[in-house]
């Protein structure tokens, strides 16, 4: 199943996206959980009671979990591809210990990062100029659970979405810690639906990105360093993992820094991400006046 979070007629709502993915059936919930939870709302009591059906042209997508309750997590340098050419770049502070990571690397961005689909991601000049983006597949937790082992990680998984881990790689490579190169405003575009952990094949789904039309990222989530079940067990090993919570896997090789010279984006680039069976989350760069 696919479903969206959406504004609709001063609403906000929940529904699922229908095959031909040019209507969503609305779901009767009560709009202070719509509103808290997006669509984890709908967790534990699928399938919900469906109002009507409106065309999606008629409303404007929000993202998946528009307002997480705690930080995102994301995992970092897990693919072999972009372990290497951010180690080489001169901007990774973890690359002391070495270009492949033993164990899994955990940032998280704040919860207030999160942009929807068609959103702008802001380029604040004063603050970077060195903006990169980072196509991934994301985690949605639907079931409570702490020191989760690899064989039981799945069944805590509700479901997927794709996040755009946008990075300020000059801030990053400042700080020995990631979390404000990561967690600029608007840096987490999420979206533009989430689908239910049947709908994703781990073993063999494809990530891709554009800027504009020139294609970027090109890997499948089969290439994961540390695959979703050693990351939930990672994360959750004396942390409780809550419904709802978030977790960003990594991105593959091709960012922007991985060319020489780097290609960081500007005001107009449109950054496409696109993963099989979810949608495609794009989203266009604004610079904000100085
Ligand atoms: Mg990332």
């Amino acid at each position: 199943m696919k479903y969206a979070t959406f504004d609709y007629k001063g609403g906000r709502y929940v529904g699922r996206v229908n095959a031909t993915e040019d209507s969503v059936d609305r779901f009767d919930l009560s709009e202070t959980d719509v509103m808290q939870n997006g669509v984890c709302a709908i967790i534990g009591i699928e399938p919900p009671e469906v109002v009507d059906t409106i065309s999606l042209s008629d409303v404007t997508l929000v993202a998946p979990v528009p307002r997480p309750h705690r930080n995102i997590f994301c995992v970092g340098k897990n693919y072999h591809g972009h372990a290497k050419e951010f180690a080489s770049s001169g901007f990774d502070s973890s690359a002391a210990h070495g270009t492949v990571p033993q164990a899994p690397i955990v940032f998280s961005k704040l919860p207030e990062t999160v942009i929807a689909h068609g959103d702008a991601i802001q380029i604040d000049t004063t603050a970077s100029t060195a903006i990169d983006y980072e196509a991934e597949l994301a985690v949605i937790i639907g079931t409570e659970g702490k020191n989760i082992s690899t064989d039981n990680a799945l069944g805590h998984v509700w479901g997927y979405t794709i996040v755009n881990d946008m990075t300020a790689r000059d801030l990053q490579g400042i700080h020995s810690q990631w979390l404000i190169g990561k967690s600029q405003d608007t840096f987490c575009p999420m979206g533009p639906y989430a689908v239910t952990a049947d709908e994703i094949d781990l073993a063999d789904t494809f990530v891709k990105c554009w800027v504009n039309d020139e294609l970027r990222q090109d890997s499948n989530t089969g290439l994961l360093i540390f695959d979703v079940p050693t990351i939930i067990a990672a994360i959750s090993n004396g942390i409780t993992l809550m419904p709802g919570d978030v977790i960003a896997t990594g991105t593959p090789a091709g960012v922007g820094i991985g060319f020489n010279p780097p290609k960081y984006l500007v005001d107009g680039d449109r950054v496409r991400i696109e993963i099989q069976g979810i949608g495609k989350l794009e989203n266009p760069m604004e610079e904000l006046p100085s």
